[in-house]
């Protein structure tokens, strides 16, 4: 019976992060652990309530009232084997999730604090590993079937360990020459440190899934041999075409970047770094790749803005300008806007904010501004009103409002257009509809027989929690498809979209 009074009694508390300071010298997590009795305290200001609606609001459906208890409890043998029932990777989710659970808190309707319900599954997550490790699943008796898995990222991997789990012979086709899809290079340390994945790859290894990194799927193979080496393919590819600004004068200047240029150069600085290994100092144009006393300008307000803000800071950047084309969100809830228990429109604040640097809303570039030499020098912005007209986006400068920032490197982090245009998608005879995304049918099959679809790939750039869940419903799908016996549980289906109040 969990307590019914502990929300009254506790209030809600995050550790500390680590001081802005030292955190900025280096690339190390930014969040410490909790310590077991604050986590033990948090959790027991879970109510249990009658409708959970945080198992709503979070797309895997993770038991969240029940492990909440057995940390309250202190029986973590316990939680951990409850938080994997829904979750194949909940160190990546406790870390990087923006928690659509905690939106759907119960407690957020009386106008209390949620629970942090993010900072125990993580803290749950670690508890695995310090307490025995990530021990590999037994596997049971083959199948005899085999599924290619294109694409490592959240989505081909939990697809992967579930079809290994199943007894299916699973192989996971990467083009980079590591594995973890955007935990790898995009998403940088001081979000997630790299040991995570590798202890999980471990496992899956354990389980008996291979995986072929350097191969480009549609390039080095082609889709008639995967099809022939295996009897499903699920393609999960992800979002990565980096929406861009041709139009604005001044683009094509030195040091004008998409931010994934940048941001995946200098992950991979890092992790060379840390393994003692060369890595290239400069982008294919001859850009450093470092903002080290430069003048930095990011385009763009949601994470992957953020993670260059965060790595600006940490390679020394004189200063940044994070610039969004729409006004400041409200700073708490709109309640006719956005009523509970849906994700709220607010003003989201990342650790990387509080290091620095100067949010400026509601601009847009007029132009890139030339050196003289073809460099970038600064950007010229103008204060704009956008509104929604027969569904489209009109902005419209406010005349007088013109002004420069100086810019030696500028960041493009506006968003993504769906999955690559790339030679794997004809010859599967799969095609990117309006938005980019590849449809998938009921079953997760998309037009070619055989051949599923997940994550970002399918639903255009989102979550990580969004991948895992997908993956695990298309692996769920692809069991049933080879004539696996039993279910695979598939916590959502390919219509699947978040709470929303229209
Ligand atoms: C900078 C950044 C920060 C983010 N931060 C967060 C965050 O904090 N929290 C959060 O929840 N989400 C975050 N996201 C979103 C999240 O990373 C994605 O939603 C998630 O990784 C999607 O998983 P996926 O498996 O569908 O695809 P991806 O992770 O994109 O993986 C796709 C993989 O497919 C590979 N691939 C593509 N084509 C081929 C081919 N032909 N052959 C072989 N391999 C191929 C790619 O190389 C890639 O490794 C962030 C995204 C970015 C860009
Ligand atoms: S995965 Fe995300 S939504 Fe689900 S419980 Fe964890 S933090 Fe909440």
């Amino acid at each position: 019976m969990p307590d019914p009074n502990g929300f009254l009694r506790y209030e809600r508390r995050l550790p500390a992060r680590r001081p802005v300071a030292v955190r900025i010298t280096d690339w190390r997590e930014v969040y410490p652990p909790a310590g077991e009795e604050l986590i033990r305290e948090q959790a027991t200001r879970c109510m249990d309530c009658g409708i959970p609606f945080c198992h709503d609001g979070c797309p895997l459906g993770n038991r969240i009232p029940d492990w909440n208890d057995l940390v309250r409890t202190g029986s973590w043998d316990l939680a951990v084997e409850s938080l994997h029932a829904t979750n194949n990777f909940p160190e990546f989710t406790g870390r990087l999730c923006p928690a659509p659970c905690e939106a759907a808190c119960v407690l957020g309707l009386g106008g209390q604090q949620p629970v942090t319900i993010k900072q125990v599954e993580v803290e749950i997550a670690d508890a695995a590993v310090a307490r025995g490790g990530l021990n590999p699943r037994p596997v049971p008796a083959s199948t005899g079937r085999s599924v290619a898995v294109v694409g490592s990222g959240p989505a081909g991997l939990a697809a992967a360990q579930q079809l290994a789990r199943a007894g299916h012979a699973v192989t996971v086709y990467e083009r980079d020459d590591a594995i973890g899809g955007l935990l790898r290079y995009g998403i940088p340390d001081f979000k997630l440190e790299k040991q995570h994945i590798d202890r999980r790859l471990a496992q899956l290894a354990a389980e008996g899934v291979q995986f072929r990194t350097g191969v480009n799927v549609g390039v080095d193979v082609t889709a008639e041999e995967l099809r022939a080496r295996h009897d499903a393919v699920l393609l999960a590819c992800g979002a990565l075409q980096g929406r861009d600004t041709p139009e604005t004068p001044g683009r094509p200047l030195r040091g004008v970047h998409q931010a994934m240029t940048h941001l995946v150069a200098a992950n991979r600085v890092v992790a060379a770094a840390g393994d003692g290994r060369p890595a290239p100092a400069v982008l294919p144009d001859g850009t450093p790749i470092d903002a080290a006393g430069k003048h930095v300008v990011i385009i763009g307000g949601g994470d992957t803005a953020a993670d260059c803000l965060g790595v600006a800071h940490r390679q020394g950047a004189a200063g940044v300008h994070q610039l969004d084309l729409y006004p400041e969100p409200p700073h708490g809830r709109d309640a006719e806007r956005d009523p509970w228990p849906t994700w709220p429109w607010v003003l989201r604040n990342y650790p990387a904010h509080e290091e620095g640097g100067e949010r400026v809303f509601a601009v847009a570039v007029q132009e890139f501004v030339d050196d003289g030499t073809g460099q970038v020098k600064g950007v010229r912005i103008a204060e704009v009103t956008v509104e929604r007209r027969d569904g489209r986006r009109i902005v419209t400068a406010l005349p007088g409002s013109e002004r420069e920032l100086p810019a030696d490197l500028v960041l493009l982090a506006i968003g993504f257009e769906g999955t690559e245009e790339q030679p794997l998608l004809a010859q599967f005879g799969v095609t990117r509809n309006a938005r980019g995304a590849v449809d998938a049918r009921p079953d997760w099959q998309t037009d070619a027989d055989g051949v599923f679809v997940a994550g970002d790939m399918h639903r255009g750039a989102s979550l990580i929690v969004w991948a895992i869940a997908e993956g695990r419903a298309a692996a769920a799908a692809i069991h049933s498809y080879l004539g696996g016996v039993g279910d695979l549980p598939a916590p959502v289906d390919p219509a699947r979209q978040p709470l929303a109040a229209r």
